[in-house]
């Protein structure tokens, strides 16, 4: 080869050089002695990745320039074949001055468009379907579906983590069947790889996976892809697509693509759980609301401890209602309200160290028990859950807080296991929280009720609650023609008692007459302190002679043992008017049977004291 040659072929190689960094092919330029004087940005990228990228070394490329490379040997990474075409150069005198190699990696097999068209259709149609639901059974189950046809799997399944339990859910399978309704726990299934790493899972031989689901592999499971669902701060679960038919692979399209559908999934489940929560929550206030307007209308205990387990049982499952007041005086819990699925318990104390009530209120904590087992049972004694209670499987117990003092306790027990969450506990106390102060109303409220119609030195009825019960009665009797009977009691020289030990002597042989009276009365005779000294004593359905029976027992109750005082032990006798009504048809008053009671007593007086007088019978 000339200088002058030498010199041509060198520019011109020069001039291709300078040429090749504007081509956006991937091109080689080799001199005659077949060495690389250069090279595109894209050529030198597939020459950087070296002989493994291509197949051959590059001395095997240069070797075989200019004729075909063998078709084995020439592949990409990613498998695809590397076309190699060679065009010689000349120099201006027609002599051989180098070549170009360019290299033009083959285009995927075509199936391409339609097929990418329409699953970039079917993909924004799942994506409309998806958030076009609330309801989340309705969204998971619209996943699985359209997934399986966007990719065209066999099957598929979405599960949900369950993040209070660790454990996952399986309840929406399609083409295969599996175990919904039972968890999977940490650790059991290829699926906690997943949720652990929050990456997806390519397996497409789903056979060789250490963690495979048996139940799956029996189904003739052998690929599977799994993608997660998730949010940035959340692990909410997994969409996963199987093949059962032999042959058939998931592709890293595919994976991209699910991985797009669990996105739009996230974010649907996620909006779907607020709305969700967002709705319960607002049938829970409304509830609590009405609630708290109900309970401040009712002032009757009874009715009121109803209306709270009503309310209670509205809003979560309530298989058992306990409500528990605290009686500071004896240290005692007086259960009040007991009502399981067997019925209603009568009321009964127990000492505030015992029972589960009396923890939280000596606590004022708040529990929640998902498992009622024996150690529970333990912490509390041997009654955890008051008396005659069976433990049962789930529990929630509040305390009723008024201002930071605790008047009690609140517990709702469930049959099932695992029935409350802790947004369920919250909800109680609210509800607590409104019950406390209207237990406190309505027992302020008969508080007022009692002092205004009980006499406050003796607690028999006071004279107009009396007159206003003995009224009822005697038009009662007149309208049925049923016999009454009236007595008025009159303490024997009770001023000379009086003059003779103190008034406070006299107090208490006063309170002391007013229980003898009561203990020796049935339950529906009404007793009543009519003035200083004076009772009276109505006895519905009861005729003269039982009356006069009646009397006697009295006289006999007050003046047959010695009253004992602070001071001394002091004897008492009582005169008693009687009168009674038989069944005539005769209008009478109230005011006209307290005449003739009085006119009796004065009898009974003016004959000697300690005796019983009856008026004449009116017929
Ligand atoms: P008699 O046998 O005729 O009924 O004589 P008496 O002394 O019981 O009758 P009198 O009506 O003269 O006296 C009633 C006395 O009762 C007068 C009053 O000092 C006394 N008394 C009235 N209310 C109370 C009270 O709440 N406590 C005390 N300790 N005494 C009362
Ligand atoms: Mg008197
Ligand atoms: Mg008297």
């Amino acid at each position: 080869m000339t200088s002058e040659h030498l010199s041509t072929t060198t520019v011109m190689l020069q001039a291709w050089t300078a040429l090749l960094e504007q081509t956006s092919d991937a091109v080689v330029l080799l001199d005659n002695e077949g060495l690389i004087v250069g090279a595109s940005v894209p050529a030198r990228q597939l020459l950087d990745q070296g002989a493994g990228v291509l197949g051959v070394a590059f001395h095997d490329l240069v070797e075989c320039a200019g004729e075909p490379p063998p078709a084995s040997e020439c592949r990409l990474a990613d498998g695809r074949r590397l076309r190699v075409q060679h065009t010689p150069l000349s120099d201006p005198d027609a002599r051989p001055a180098g070549a170009l190699l360019i290299l033009t990696p083959e285009t995927p097999a075509p199936p391409a468009v339609d097929h990418l068209i329409s699953r970039e259709q079917k993909l924004r149609e799942v994506t409309l379907t998806i958030s076009s639901a609330l309801d989340i059974d309705t969204i998971l189950d619209r996943v699985v579906h359209l997934s399986i046809e966007l990719i065209g799997a066999d099957a598929g399944a979405l599960s949900l983590y369950d993040a209070e339990h660790d454990c996952v859910w399986t309840n929406h399978s399609v083409g295969v069947s599996q175990l919904a309704g039972s968890p999977m726990l940490r650790g059991t299934g290829a699926v906690w790889e997943l949720l652990d790493s929050g990456r997806s899972l390519l397996l497409n031989d789903y056979r060789s996976h250490p963690q495979a689901v048996p139940l799956l592999l029996e189904q003739n499971v052998h690929a599977a892809l799994a993608v997660p669902i998730c949010t940035p701060h959340k692990m909410l679960g997994a969409l996963g697509l199987y093949y059962l038919q032999p042959g058939r692979q998931f592709t890293l399209c595919d994976q991209q693509l699910l991985e797009t559908v669990a996105r739009q999934t996230a974010v649907a489940l996620e909006n779907a759980r607020l709305y969700q929560a967002a709705l319960q929550e607002a049938e829970r206030r409304s509830l609590l609301y009405r609630a708290s307007l109900e309970f401040g209308q009712v002032l009757e205990l009874d009715a009121l401890y109803r209306v709270i387990h009503d309310t209670a049982a509205r809003l979560m499952p309530c298989d058992t209602c306990v409500i528990g007041l605290f009686d500071a005086e004896r240290q005692q819990v007086e259960y009040v309200y007991e009502v399981d699925s067997v019925g209603v318990w009568p009321p009964e104390r127990l000492p505030i160290e015992r029972g589960l009530l009396g923890f939280i209120i000596r606590t004022g904590v708040s529990l929640r028990i998902t498992g009622c087992d024996a150690e529970i049972e333990g912490w509390f004694g041997a009654e955890p859950f008051g008396p005659g209670e069976q433990p049962t499987g789930s529990l929630l117990a509040v305390a009723l807080n008024i201002g930071g003092q605790v008047i009690g306790a609140l517990s709702i027990q469930a049959e099932a296991g695992d029935a409350y969450t802790s947004a369920d506990l919250d909800v109680l106390e609210t509800l607590a929280a409104t019950a406390a102060i209207a237990i406190q109303n309505a027992r302020l409220f008969n508080q007022v009720q009692q002092l205004a119609t009980l006499d406050a030195l003796t607690g028999v009825a006071n004279r107009r609650h009396f007159l206003d019960l003995a009224r009822h009665e005697v038009e009662r009797a007149q309208r049925y023609h049923h016999p009454l009977s009236l007595l008025m009691i009159d303490v024997d020289h009770f001023k000379q008692l009086n003059d003779t030990y103190g008034h406070l002597v006299g107090d208490q042989v006063l309170r002391a007459i007013a229980a003898r009276l009561r203990n020796s009365l049935r339950e529906n005779d009404v007793v009543g302190r009519f003035g200083g000294e004076e009772f009276m004593v109505l006895l519905p359905e009861t005729g003269r002679e039982q009356a006069l029976q009646v009397a006697e027992r009295l006289r006999e109750a007050i003046g047959g043992q010695a009253v004992v005082t602070d001071e001394r032990a002091v004897c008492v006798s009582v005169s008693i008017g009687v009168v009674s009504c038989g069944c005539s048809a005769l209008p009478l008053t109230i005011e006209q049977l307290l005449k003739d009671a009085d006119d009796a007593l004065y009898v009974a007086k003016r004959r000697g004291r300690n005796q019983i007088q009856a008026a004449p019978l009116r017929v």
